[in-house]
Formats: structure tokens, sequence, C-alpha cells
């Protein structure tokens, strides 16, 4: 099979010499996806004709002469963007039947730039999960064992990418989405700087938080993709104007003398024993490379996460204040009134993680409340913020585990709510603080594979996406695949 689990770099080299066409790699995945995704669940939308059509556009662009990096690499879309024409869920029975009349930014930069859309990954409902298990489509199953969650909420995404249904897929992450999944498939995926990425068009969490990023297999593939994803867009007015470096550029510089602080709370009692010896083995390779480790502290690391599910619930009781039943979403059967239209679609159409989520933010946002939980969270906030800027003077970037544990096993009644809250502890601070991060494949612990993040300065996406390759260039941990044998139905 041509396409699978190749790299984006790889497939263009074979585009642009003709070896390969984008309709073969386009069949290629349908294929893949039809066979595997029945158990893995990761695609719940696959629009094989236009992805067709999209295809045999781009092979007759290359034919007139366009040589696009990204023309004819097929890609898969968190169903949290809006596509035009194509269902948007959110992975919620809120949004089940919607069908945007517009894309989101971030899928037209790439459809400009060539790429070829299959279809919509399943994630967690309105973004809010760390396992995908709140999908109201079902979970998502980890192609490196079928019994264990993908985490989440870009859980589709990372194991559409893993499973080689794709070369890569969009995420977003508001406090950890696109790097924890990342790291429990085994891939890579950046979470970029707070407003790199325009969010006009993907459906909104919370959204001081929220930002979308590129997951593949490498980190060489997530700055070809940064590269089209990124810049101004007037269409959201916290998306930066910063000039949008070309990431691919500096890839190859050395990291000699670089300097990587390792905060003493990241490798805490959170931390399962065997990834913490995973990721310092991992951090020894960036020190053989020439870098300097340094170590930092990050004292108010423990309070990142109740500070997290203080902001992100009030910003979501906001933001999902319209899906009434009347103006957007999921309307209930004969309701008697309008009281019981707006309780009955609301209490339909929402799953239970988005509800708490709802009820947490209404009352922390309640006159009573307000200066109890929300203004303290964000002074909180302000002083995590302020923590990352004053080590991220002393040291050029921050290094640690992406996630706890590796894939924990689907359906564990034994994992409480705030256990999976816990899910989260060392990628929360990089949203509240705004700043870039990437999540790159590490090592194994038990088959099950470990995530290494490294946290940058406000818009150092170059430098993240710099060592990460370097630390690619020596070692093999992102070329590893999951055996996909029994993965069919
Ligand atoms: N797991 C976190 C949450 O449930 C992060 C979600 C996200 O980044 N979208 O809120």
């Amino acid at each position: 099979m041509p396409g699978q689990f190749e790299t984006i770099s790889s497939l263009a080299r074979q585009l642009a010499k003709g070896s390969v066409s984008s309709r073969e790699l386009v069949e290629d995945a349908i294929a893949r996806t039809e066979t595997f995704n029945p158990v893995l669940n990761a695609v719940i939308s696959l629009n094989k004709e236009s992805a067709l059509a999209a295809a045999d556009l781009a092979d007759q662009a290359r034919v007139d002469g366009s040589t696009s990096p990204l023309l004819g690499i097929p890609i898969l879309h968190k169903d949290i963007f809006c596509t035009r024409g194509v269902k948007t869920s959110c992975a919620s029975k809120m949004l089940a039947d919607f069908i945007p009349p517009y894309n989101a930014t971030v899928v037209d930069k790439l459809q400009e730039a060539g790429m070829v859309s299959l279809g919509k990954c399943n994630m967690d409902e309105f973004a809010m999960g760390s396992s995908n298990e709140t999908s109201f489509f079902g979970a998502v199953k980890n192609p490196w064992d079928v019994h264990r969650v993908p985490g989440g909420s870009s859980g589709g995404s990372a194991a559409a990418v893993a499973a080689g249904l794709a070369p890569m897929a969009t995420g977003t992450d508001t406090g950890g989405s696109i790097r924890q999944p990342a790291a429990l498939c085994g891939i890579t995926g950046l979470k970029p700087t707070y407003g790199r990425v325009s969010r006009y068009g993907m459906i909104a969490f919370a959204s001081s938080m929220d930002q979308a990023g590129p997951m593949a297999r490498t980190a060489e593939d997530c700055a070809l993709v940064l590269n089209a994803m990124a810049g101004h867009d007037p269409l959201d007015s916290t998306c930066s104007d910063l000039a949008v470096p070309d990431y691919s550029a500096v890839l190859d510089q050395s990291i000699k003398g670089l300097r990587v602080g390792l905060p003493k709370e990241f490798f805490s009692s959170h931390l399962n024993d065997a990834v913490a010896k995973t990721v310092t083995a991992a951090i020894k390779e960036l020190e053989a490379a020439g870098a300097k480790i340094v170590d930092v502290s990050l004292p108010s690391t423990d309070l990142g996460v109740s500070t997290y599910y203080v902001i992100a619930p009030a910003e979501a009781s906001a933001n999902l204040s319209r899906y009434d039943g009347v103006r957007y979403g999921y309307r209930c059967d004969s309701p008697s009134d309008l009281q019981d239209l707006y309780l009955r679609s609301r209490t339909e159409g929402f799953g239970e993680e988005v509800k708490r989520r709802i009820l947490i933010g209404a009352f922390t946002l309640s006159a009573a409340s307000y200066d109890q939980y929300f203004m303290k969270a964000q002074q909180v906030r302000r002083l995590i913020a302020e923590e990352y800027q004053a080590v991220l003077k002393d040291v050029d970037v921050i290094a640690g585990p992406s996630a706890p544990n590796t894939a924990f096993v689907l359906n564990d009644d034994s994992k409480s709510v705030t256990d999976m809250y816990m899910e989260d502890v060392f990628t929360i601070g990089a949203n509240l603080a705004g700043l870039p991060a990437i999540s790159v494949p590490a090592g194994f612990v038990d088959g099950l594979p470990v995530g290494m993040q490294l946290i940058g300065t406000r818009f150092g996406e170059a430098q993240l996406l710099n060592i990460a390759h370097q630390f690619q260039r020596r070692t093999d941990w992102h070329s590893l695949t999951p055996n996909l044998e029994g993965l069919t139905r």
C-alpha cells in the first residue's frame, strides 16, 4: 500500500517525482479506513467522492505546474472544524445534524495549500475529555492496544495518524488535547502559541485557550503543515498578525548549547515511574546532542488543574449557551412551552461531561461565587503564566512528560472524574500561559507509547520544531508503528 505510515515529506517527494498520484494516496487511505475504522472508530465522516474529486484536481494542478509542498496530500480534520457542506458534529448529539455553510479558516488554508480532506475525526464531545470516551459516536480505540483509550480530546485524529489512515490530522488543544493523545498514540503533535492559528470556524470550548495545531508522524511534517495553517486572519480578532516564519527552514540547526529546563514539579508523585524513566532517557538524548540540562521550578504546577477546571468550564458555559434548541442545535420533540423546549433540548442534546462543565461554569460565574472562584482562578492563571515567563528567561525550552501515564484501559470505572482531570497536569500550564508546546514520541512502556513534551517561548514554534526534529534524527520512536493485524472486524 503506497501511503501506509509514510510521512508527508516522503509522500511529497513521491508525488513530485510522479511515482505516486494523489488519487492513489486517497484510494489507499479510503481502503485502510474501511478496513480498520470499524474497530478504531477514529473517523466519523468519510467523504469518499469529494476526496477523490479533490485528489484528481490536485493531480491536474501538478500537471499544470503547481509545486505546493502539500499538494495532493490527504488530511483528516477533527470534527470541531466547520467544513462547508460536510457534517460537523463536535461529537455531540447537539450538533449531530449540523452542516456548516462555511469552512473554518484552518480548513480553507490547508485546502488552498492543496491538501485533500478525507473526512472528519472522532473526538471527545465539544473537546471535553482526555480519553475520547465522551463522544456521542462512541469511544475511539488506541491502535497500539484496542482495549485502551487513545487519549483526548483529539483522540480520533491521533488514532487515525497512528494507524496510518492519513499522514496527518488537525487537532485542537485547550488543556492538552493535541499533546496528550499524540503521546498516548506515539505520534507528534504541536499546540501553537495562542493566536498563532486562527480560531475562526473552530467550534468554541474555552476561547481564551483553544488553539488548533497539526498532528503528524514527525516534527518535520508538523512544520510543513504549520507553514500553511498559521497566520493572521481578519475573521479572528485574537489571531496574531506576526509574520509566519518558514518553520521548515530551521529544522536542521544544531541544538548545541541550547538550555533545557527540567521543572522538578513535572517529575513528581503524579508521574508514573516507568514513564519518568523513559522521559528522562529521552532528555539525555537532547543532552547528547549538545543541550545543557538545567533544573528549574514551576511551583504552581499543582494549581494548574484546579485553575483550568474553573476557567475552562466558565468559558464553556458561556460558549455553549447558544445551543438552546432555537438558534442552534438539536431540538426536542413536541415541547409544551418555551421553558420545556430549552430544558429538554439541552438535557437530551448534551452528554454528561458537557453538562457537568456547564453547571460548574454557571456556578463559578454566578454573582455569589464569582469572586471566590472565577476571579481567584484568573489571578492564579496570571501567577502561573508569570512563573513560565520567568523560567523561560533562564532557559530556551522546558522539557518533561506530556502525560503522567501511558494509555489507560477503556471504561475504567476505578478512574474518577478528577483522576481524568489529572491527565492534564503537565499540559495545562502551556494553555494557561498561552505558550507553544509539542509532544514527541520518546519511548515505550510495556508496548505503549510515551511522549516527551517541550514547551517554548511565545511564538517560539520554530525552535520547538527544530529541537523535536533533532531529537527525531537521533531516535526512531516516531517511526515505530502499531501492529494492525487483528484490527479488522
Ligand atoms: N482534557 C482537557 C479537558 O477535558 C483538555 C481538553 C482540550 O484540550 N480540548 O478539558
